[in-house]
């Protein structure tokens, strides 16, 4: 090892799921919305004009966050946005967890947790979800530097009630409770409202799964102004231009664009609620879900052998190789045309 190599700042990355360059696949591993973006997005695509590339983009993006305001009910000072949920879910690490207590977070959850933890050196430490993948908040009810997980969970799916989330908030004024909503569009009811009521609960949101705009690269927090000021402080004294010109009008076109929105969403929800019957039939089972993926296990066919041969017919989905979850797959909901083609393989699969 060389001398140098003791100062540098080692980290066990997070793996992203696959982006095959293949484009015959069926693309079912990484929660992306198989519908396209909006209309008003590729009508500013079309007609963007590249001399505008030559100046830098408002730093902060006030027609994103304007937009996002009006649309979810809450002034503008209380929105930050970000390069992805991950830039806002990284900035809110670095803001709000800092302390010499452990934040906490469920043992199965969004596996980038911990590599922020890991890599901002903030101390963490999991809780166990019970048999059934679900949260136990008296395990939240303790001593610690703050809280983080999804609703609905990933990689599971499963759904946590407002009232469940709400005592947890309100059993930890002293620390910032962020609640991860990645997955809150496909039948979830957001803690927004609760924000009225809680001045240290941050809710997380992003573009990249109900508005179909993953490749673009835009997530927000919704908070109290001072917890977006904070955020803001930070960012500022790290990037101040991190969202492109481009990205910022086409996330204002997402944003206004809401029946189209509730349309590709339904799609989607109706299309989960088709495929968990047909998951039934073929003897699957999996935790109820309220996201645009089914985390499914067979009693009779291990789940990597499923995973490989899946792969081989050129059907993508998610497998870890992790304690408590190395016997299931994550399933994205895709078109009813992929998803009729994924249930043909599985019966393929299943019936060696
Ligand atoms: N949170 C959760 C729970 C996720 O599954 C993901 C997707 N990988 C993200 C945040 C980040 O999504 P993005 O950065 O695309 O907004």
């Amino acid at each position: 090892m060389r001398n140098w190599e003791n100062n540098v700042r080692r980290v066990c990355p997070y793996v992203p799921g696959e982006q095959p360059k293949d484009k015959d696949i069926i693309k079912l591993n990484t929660n992306e919305n198989p519908y396209p973006p909006a209309k008003g997005v590729m009508r500013v695509l079309k007609d963007y004009n590249a001399d505008n590339l030559r100046l830098y983009p408002d730093p902060s993006s006030e027609e994103l966050i304007k937009a996002l305001a009006d649309r979810y009910g809450v002034k503008s000072s209380q929105i930050f946005v970000g390069v992805g949920s991950d830039d806002v879910i990284s900035m809110a690490f670095m803001t709000f967890f800092n302390s010499d207590k452990s934040v906490i977070f469920p043992d199965i959850t969004y596996s980038f947790y911990d590599v922020w933890a890991e890599v901002y050196n903030i101390p963490y430490k999991t809780k166990p979800l019970d048999e059934n993948f679900r949260i136990n908040e008296n395990d939240y009810i303790c001593e610690n530097g703050g809280i983080i997980f999804p609703n609905p969970n990933a990689p599971t799916g499963v759904y946590e009630s407002l009232d469940k989330i709400e005592k947890i908030i309100k059993a930890n004024p002293d620390v910032i409770v962020m609640i991860d909503e990645a997955y809150i569009d496909f039948g979830g009811e957001s803690c927004i409202p609760l924000l009225k009521k809680y001045d240290n609960l941050l809710v997380i949101q992003t573009f990249s799964k109900s508005r179909s705009m993953a490749g673009a690269r835009i997530g927000f927090a919704v908070g109290n102004e001072r917890l977006i000021k904070y955020l803001n402080d930070v960012k500022f004294s790290v990037n101040s231009y991190t969202m492109n010109s481009l990205t910022q009008k086409i996330g204002v076109e997402a944003v206004k664009d809401e029946s189209y929105f509730k349309d590709t969403t339904n799609r989607i929800i109706r299309t989960r609620e088709r495929a968990k019957k047909k998951l039934l039939e073929l003897g699957f089972i999996f935790p109820d879900s309220k996201s645009n993926f089914i985390f499914v296990s067979h009693p009779n066919k291990s789940a990597s052998e499923i995973f490989c041969e899946l792969k081989n017919r050129k059907i993508f989905v998610r497998y870890w190789d992790k304690p408590r979850i190395n016997n299931y797959l994550r399933i994205t909901i895709g078109t009813d045309k992929e998803m009729d083609t994924l249930f043909e393989a599985l019966e393929d699969i299943l019936s060696d």
